[in-house]
This record gives structure tokens, sequence and C-alpha cells, in this order.
């Protein structure tokens, strides 16, 4: 399949087709691991918006009158065309978001798949809710709400575009959906992806562009329905003032401050081998990665010894090379903020026991964006650089003398995404569990994922949950119906 056009721009998928903007304005593309701008994406503008608008209420009709069973089997032809161009849109991944290559296409990619699949199979297997009582049946329907916007950040772009993407379109919605202007490349190839597959044009439309113009321009559309949105707390919470007025349905998924709590009587082994992961993996840019470390006292200098000379093994490096841990960071912008608040860390005390720098790589990637892995300790818990998400390759650690201490620790945040507790005991694992303040708790694991759970943050870390039934329940307006005999 072409990636993009000859001319290298990334078009609009509006309507069943592949479409420039409007206005003819474009958008510079880069790619992280060598600071260049390899393509161009388009700057779609209210009118943009407007026809994918009017594309999506025109399909709905029809796509929202389909019998689940052949959503499904729509459903399942995407994931099919995505499963097999998971090379092109593996290595399309990495180029547009820095991350190794081996992860777009052992998590990224595959969970896509996963995304459409998982939607597909939980339609056709939805039951309704009734309530009887004397004299009466109340019942329950569920119907599509009509054309629906998904936004999503950077980070995980396929991924996490697709998780919102999948159970709209199960519910029976049409769809507008934006990527991140940053990372636009595989959510276009999406759009070829669902021509290939047959969708019918105006089912799902995807708008590119900026998250200030276009982005505002979805939200604010009077036609759109409701608004699921992934990516920053400010910005969540400007959409939130955008859409309220307008009663707007609204999921809003946004930042996190995660605290990674380990008591002593973990499994050292697999917890140290995990934490690695959960503090580093995408160079840290998940939204569910681990940025607080805290130690049990008696753990605490073992554990700190052990971690900084591991972390010091991981490799920075280009992120086509099997052999680099590290890829690089999503754009200049986010690594200069990154390297200001490793600045500010200091400032405020913060000792730097590793890392810290930008890495400078040879070749290809002379003027990539790569950070080394950056382990600090000595930091207030009320610090700046404790409560603000750094979004990067940047944990804290400190220690803690109970489970009490442990848990005021944690808690001491506006975030409230996740939390990761490492305990042999399982007392102390339900009791810390109760009491954290975050939507998801891992207990002896990290990023487990079953589809079906809740997912979703508290505090300042969303509203509403996605995945299995409730994402269907965000999808869809319930409408109870009495029948007296
Ligand atoms: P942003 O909030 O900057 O952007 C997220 C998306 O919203 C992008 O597509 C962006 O477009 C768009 N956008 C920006 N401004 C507006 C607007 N006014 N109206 C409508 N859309 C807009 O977040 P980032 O992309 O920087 O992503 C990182 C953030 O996402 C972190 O805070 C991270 O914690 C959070 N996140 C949360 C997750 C969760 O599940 N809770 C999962 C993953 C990330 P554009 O980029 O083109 O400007």
């Amino acid at each position: 399949m072409p990636l993009v056009d000859c001319m290298n721009k990334i078009q609009n998928y509006i309507n069943g087709s592949m479409v420039a903007p409007k206005s003819g304005q474009w958008l510079d593309n880069f790619e992280p691991a060598t600071g260049k701008v390899y393509s161009q994406v388009a700057d779609s503008n209210e009118s943009d918006v407007d026809a994918a608008v009017t594309a999506a209420r025109n399909a709905f009709p029809a796509w929202s009158k389909t019998h689940a069973t052949d959503r499904a089997a729509m459903l399942h032809r995407i994931a099919d065309a995505i499963e097999a161009n998971l090379d092109s849109l593996a290595a399309a991944e990495s180029k547009d978001n820095g991350k190794p290559l081996w992860l777009a296409r052992s998590v990224d990619i595959p969970r896509c798949v996963s995304n459409f699949r998982f939607f597909a199979n939980l339609i056709t297997g939805v039951e309704s809710q009734s309530h009887n009582s004397d004299g009466m049946i109340n019942y329950t329907l569920r119907n599509p709400l009509g054309p629906v916007a998904c936004i999503s950040p950077w980070n995980l772009p396929l991924y996490l575009f697709t998780w919102k993407i999948a159970p709209a379109l199960a519910a029976g919605n049409t769809v507008i959906a934006k990527p991140s202007e940053v990372t636009p490349m595989t959510a276009s190839m999406l759009g070829e992806l669902c021509i290939e597959a047959g969708l019918p044009p105006g089912v799902l439309n995807i708008v590119q562009g900026s998250g200030s113009l276009t982005g505002n321009a979805i939200v604010s559309h009077d036609d759109v329905q409701a608004i699921s949105f992934t990516g920053g707390t400010k910005t969540g919470k400007h959409i939130a003032t955008v859409t309220a007025p307008k009663l707007k349905k609204l999921s809003l998924e946004l930042g996190g401050k995660n605290p990674n709590i380990i008591f002593a009587d973990c499994d050292y082994e697999l917890m140290m081998e995990t934490t690695l992961r959960s503090s580093f993996a995408n160079q840290g840019q998940i939204c569910l990665c681990g940025s607080r470390i805290y130690v049990q006292r008696s753990l605490y200098e073992t554990f700190r010894d052990d971690f900084v000379s591991r972390v010091k093994q991981l490799s920075v490096g280009d992120p086509l090379e099997p052999a680099s841990k590290q890829g690089a960071i999503v754009s200049q912008q986010h690594f200069e903020k990154i390297l200001g608040c490793i600045e500010r860390a200091k400032e405020e005390g913060g000792n730097v026991l590793c890392g810290g720098n930008a890495v400078s790589l040879a070749g290809r990637c002379e003027n990539g964006w790569f950070i080394e892995p950056t382990v600090i300790e000595g930091l207030a818990n009320s610090s700046e650089s404790n409560q603000q998400e750094i979004f990067g390759p940047v944990v804290s650690i400190a220690p803690f003398d109970d489970a009490d201490d442990a848990i005021a620790k944690a808690n001491e945040s506006q975030y409230g995404l996740s939390a990761t507790i490492w305990t042999s005991n399982l007392n102390v694992a339900h009791r810390v569990a109760a009491e954290v303040e975050s939507g998801i708790v891992w207990i002896n694991c990290w990023l487990a994922r079953d589809l079906r759970t809740p997912f979703g943050g508290m505090k300042e870390s969303g509203l509403g949950r996605e995945g299995g039934m409730e994402a269907l329940r965000f999808w869809t307006e319930p409408k109870n119906v009495c029948i007296k005999f």
C-alpha cells in the first residue's frame, strides 16, 4: 500500500476518499530520530471538519441500522488489513514517533488489530438490561449517538486512535477522528486500509491538523454528539469548557504522575526487570509509566544502586536498530521540555544519579532528539518535579517507611491514573490497592491488559472510563422502555 502520495503529503480521509485540505495548507512532519522533515500533513480548517461531519451525518442512518454482526465483520476486515500491513505500519510508526521499530512491531500495531477484533466480538454479545416489578417490565435500548469524535495523542499513535475508533464504530456511530499532528502517518494509512476493506464512505473520517485549529473545530461542531479525548489535562479541561454549554457527552483520558510502590518483601528480580520497563518503555512516554518510585527503606539502597547500574545499560540509539532499548523523543519541543524539567529538578535539590543529558549519536541520527534515561533522588514529594507530568525518560526515587507512608506519598498528587504495587503480602497489596487514589492498580505486574476492564483515571487524570462495556456504554444512549400489563 502507498504510505502517502508521491509528494509525501498526508491527506485527509473524508467520505471514503483521500483528499487534500481545502485551504491547500500543509504542516511539516518530522522524523524524530533524524530531526528532519520527511513529509507534510494536511493543516485542516473548519471547512474540512465540516465536510467530515457532513459525511458522517449522511452515513449515520445506514451504518447505525446495520446489523451488529455485519458491523463486526467489517471491523474484522479492517483488522485483517492492519495485520496484513503490520510491517509497513510498524515502520511508519517508528519513523513518525521515534519509538524503536521492534516495539512498534511487537506492541503498537498488534494492539491495533486486537482493538478492532475485541470490539467486533464484543458488539455481537451485548445483552440488554431488563428490570421487572409489579405489573411492569422495563427494558433498556442502547442506541448509537450519531456523528462522534475521537481525538488522540502522539505517544501511542495508532494504538490509542483505534482504541477509540473501534468501539465507536462497533456501537453504530459514525466517526470524525483526529490524530496528533506530531504523528499523523499511521492514521492516514488506516484511512487507506479502510478504503481497501470496503468501509462505507463517511462511516470513518480522519481529519489531520493541529489541535488549536482542527481539533477545536471538531469539538466545537454542533453536530458532533460526543467526544472521546486522550491527551494532556490542560487540553482536556479546555475541551470540557468548550463542550459543556453544548451538553456534549465527554470522555477524558488525561495525564498522570504514577506511583510505583515497592515493598521489601517483593519478588525482587521480577520487580526490577518490570520497573525498568515501567519507567522507560517508549522513552517514558506512556501515560501509565511509573514516574515516582517509592521503595521501602530497608530495600532502598540496594534497589537504588542496582537500578541505577541497570538503567545505565539501557542503550539509546537509532529506532531501527534492534539493540536500541530507547529511541528518540517525539519532537524537538518535547525534547526541550524534558531537558528543562531535568534542570528544574536539579534546582529543586534533586541529585541526578544517572542520565540527565541529551545523547548525540553519529550517522543518520546525528540531529535526532535523544535523552539518556534519567534517575533522580532527593526531591521533596511536593516538589514541582514530583507533581508535574514530565512524560519522558525521567523518574524520581525516594524511600518510604510503611504502608501508611507509601499511601500518603502516592496520594499527594493532583493525578490519579495508575499505580503499581510490589509485595508478597496479600493483605498489604489489597489494602494499598484500595487506598491508593488511581483508576488502575497493578499488583506485581505492569501494563498487563485485559481489554474488558475499565480503563481510565480519577482526579485530574480523567473523566469516565474506556474499555469493554464501559466504552460501549459511553458510545450509546440508554433508553428505558416501560410496559405495564
Ligand atoms: P495534547 O493534549 O497536547 O494533545 C492531544 C490531542 O489533542 C492531539 O491530537 C492534539 O492535537 C489535540 N488537541 C490539542 N489542542 C486541542 C484543542 N484545543 N481542541 C481539540 N483537540 C486538541 O497531548 P499530547 O499529544 O501532548 O499527549 C501527551 C499527553 O497525553 C500526556 O499528558 C499524557 O499523559 C496524555 N495521555 C493520557 C493517556 C490516558 O490514557 N490517560 C494515554 C496517553 C497519553 P495536536 O497534537 O495536533 O496539537
